[in-house]
């Protein structure tokens, strides 16, 4: 983090969340990528709580979540990357407590407060209004350029992984993420996507897209049994 050494030291780092979701994923790549799957990947896990992990080597190298889970993309009720000057003019301006700003970026902002209308993206989808319309579109705009960030990490993608509730169902957000990142190489098969099974990328794509549903209670499970076992 880009904050003085001495806290950095005592631990306040970019530790990144969903990692039970990833390391299924990462688990499940060979199947879907072949030798691809050691190359650089970036898997995108948007669901209520939204955030992405750039693996090589199936390894994680950077993700989008940093301290909390407040960090990166617009989530159904979070925020995501913010000035952090807001919370200083939330609290020295506007007088709001502490409580009252964690109230604020934790459940009342992202989809929600964009929108005005709900956290989930479903109910969006299904809604005409122009502030559904836009608080979809900001979600995409801040994938996109999430992931452009971190392909820029690994200079450059071979592949891109879509999960979690709103990756693995939603047609319309993976295409509007898509379109933003077509100078990347980045490609949809329409049909492809709208089925949203495995491979959806066209055959004039550079990069591979691909949608895989994640496990994270698999990973707890095998954990849990590993840990029994070794008592
Ligand atoms: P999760 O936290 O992974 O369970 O994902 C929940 C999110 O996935 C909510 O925003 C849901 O609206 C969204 N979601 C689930 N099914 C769909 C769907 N068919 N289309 C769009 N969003 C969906």
């Amino acid at each position: 983090m880009e904050l003085p050494r001495s806290l950095t030291d005592e631990g306040i780092l970019r530790y990144g969340f969903h990692g039970l979701s990833y390391e299924y994923i990462a688990s499940t790549l060979p199947q879907h990528l072949g030798d691809r799957a050691d190359g650089r990947v970036i898997v995108a896990h948007l669901g209520s709580g939204a955030s992405m992990c750039a693996m090589k080597d199936r390894r994680s190298v950077a993700t989008s979540m940093g301290l909390t889970a407040l960090d990166g993309l617009v989530m159904g009720r979070r925020c995501g990357s913010l000035d952090p000057g807001v919370v200083l003019y939330l609290l020295e301006e506007k007088g709001l407590t502490s409580e009252q700003i964690t109230s604020l970026l934790y459940s009342k902002s992202g989809l929600l407060g964009v929108s005005g209308i709900s956290n989930d993206m479903a109910v969006l989808e299904a809604d005409s209004s122009a502030q559904a319309q836009e608080a979809i579109e900001l979600f995409c705009y801040r994938a996109a350029r999430e992931l452009t960030a971190l392909a820029t990490d690994m200079a450059g993608i071979d592949a891109i992984v879509f999960t979690a509730g709103i990756g693995k169902n939603s047609a319309l957000v993976r295409r509007l993420i898509c379109q933003r990142l077509a100078w990347l190489g980045v490609d949809l098969d329409v049909t492809a996507n709208e089925r949203g099974i495995a491979h959806i990328q066209s055959t004039a794509s550079d990069v591979s897209v691909i949608v895989i549903p994640t496990d994270e209670e698999a990973v707890i499970a095998a954990k849990t049994r590993m840990l029994t076992c070794s008592v």
